[in-house]
């Protein structure tokens, strides 16, 4: 599993994801998993019945999806008032309020891309399931696993959540059975997400390469493919060249992540400061109300005793996203000075800021169901303000530059000192 050097010629052989040592694969038993020896990244997972199982999660979402886009979500009632929203609700009442740009996105993140993701999920795995082969198989699946995490219904729920710790001492909250039917839905996905194993899936649109196919040339270098997986011999990287499983272009390190990763954190600085300052909705009841920033919301929580609300809002809307542009930061000017220091550990906190991201938009998914109950007209309604779409740009920039920088860069450093000594990255 873990020898770079000399594996067996017939040993299939992959990268590190994360620093780009090579690793040849030893057959592992079910449900093991195989880490990477230098930076401890999970390199692959072993697991049973992988397509059978994922296949039928992935028809089981879909039925969800529908019950969960057809029934009340939730019902606000006050006065002897009711609303009732559907999941979409707020994407029509933002986009009605002049904030398109919020519509889309939440749109995006809870209703499109996951149905995008589970049908293309679908289109992969039925064919092979049933040892067929149609068209652009490796291209969906490449799709699907790109999309994974634009996909946000978990952060959704969250939202949810605070939503009805908010307007519970306001109002009564009703939850509908599409709200039931999305939890199992939510459940449903994750649960498919655990039991595919996406190196079988690649496997089977065509074998990873070997040892033996990979003999050393000094005139082509060795690429592996930043979407698949799979180690390719290229003449010329950079040059058009692209992966022969996948078709994702071949690059040695993912291109200009530097200067890519450094321009969408700056942009995310910038837009920092109207994302806190500006107002992210105003709540009126009869007649009264005030807009709300970020933190001032977040005030209103403690006032009202609604201690845990207000600390998970705060951690997800204001430490993270600070947290985690320092952090992306610090990645970037210890890789141009050339640092040595602890590169396990920033791979370590390269992994968390990767995944947390995604979850500080709590806030804005709260304020997208907020704006879809709360319509009494003179009694009580709330509407969006400009800070959210300012936030909402902060959360996504980083995420995209966490995206677009290569963890591999901590580890060239280490790399280009070690004079003499065989190269063993790919
Ligand atoms: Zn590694
Ligand atoms: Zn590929």
């Amino acid at each position: 599993m873990n020898s770079p050097i000399q594996p067996p010629a017939g040993a299939e052989i992959m990268a590190c994801h994360d620093c780009g040592l090579l690793h040849h694969m030893r057959a592992l038993r079910e449900g093991a998993a195989a880490s990477c020896t230098r930076c401890g990244a999970v390199l692959f997972r072993r697991k049973a019945n992988s397509i059978d199982r994922a296949l039928m999660l992935t028809l089981a979402a879909l039925i969800l999806f529908v019950i969960a886009n057809s029934f009340p979500f939730l019902t606000f009632k006050l006065e002897g008032r009711a609303t009732t929203s559907t999941l979409s609700t707020g994407v029509i009442q933002l986009y009605q309020d002049g904030m398109w740009p919020l519509a889309a996105l939440v749109f995006g993140a809870t209703i499109l891309v996951p149905l995008a993701k589970l049908l293309a999920t679908a289109y992969v795995l039925l064919p092979l399931r049933f040892g067929r082969r149609v068209w652009g198989l490796a291209q969906v699946f490449r799709a699907a696993e790109i999309m994974h995490p634009w996909a946000m219904m978990e952060v959704f729920l969250l939202g949810v959540i605070v939503a009805y710790v908010k307007l519970s001492d306001l109002a009564k909250l009703e939850l509908g059975i599409a709200l039931i039917a999305f939890i199992a839905l939510i459940l449903t996905m994750i649960a498919a997400e655990v039991a595919l194993d996406p190196r079988e899936v690649w496997d089977r649109l065509g074998r990873q390469a070997t040892a033996k196919a990979l003999r050393p040339s000094a005139s082509r270098s060795l690429l592996s493919c930043h979407a698949c997986d799979q180690l390719c011999h290229v003449a010329s990287p950079g040059h058009g060249a692209r992966c022969p499983r996948c078709g994702a272009a071949l690059h040695r390190r993912k291109p200009h992540s530097l200067a890519r990763t450094w321009a969408l954190i700056i942009a995310a600085c910038i837009l920092y400061v109207p994302a806190n300052v500006l107002p992210v909705m105003t709540v009126t009841s009869f007649g009264q109300g005030e807009p709300d920033t970020i933190l001032s919301g977040v005030k209103v929580l403690i006032q009202a005793g609604m201690w845990p609300v207000a600390l998970l809002v705060f951690f997800a809307s204001i430490t993270v996203p600070v947290i985690k542009i320092i952090a992306m930061i610090f990645l970037l000017i210890s890789i141009q000075r050339r640092s040595h220091w602890r590169p396990r550990d920033r791979t370590v906190l390269y992994r968390v800021v990767e995944s947390v991201g995604r979850w500080s938009m709590v806030d804005v998914f709260m304020i997208s169901i907020l704006v879809a109950l709360v319509n009494l007209g003179a009694v009580a309604s709330i509407a969006p303000g400009p800070g959210a779409i300012a936030f909402a740009s902060v959360v996504i920039l980083t995420m995209i530059a966490a995206m677009t920088f290569d963890p591999r860069l901590i580890w060239d450093a280490q790399e280009s000192t070690r004079d003499g000594q065989q190269t063993v990255h790919a």
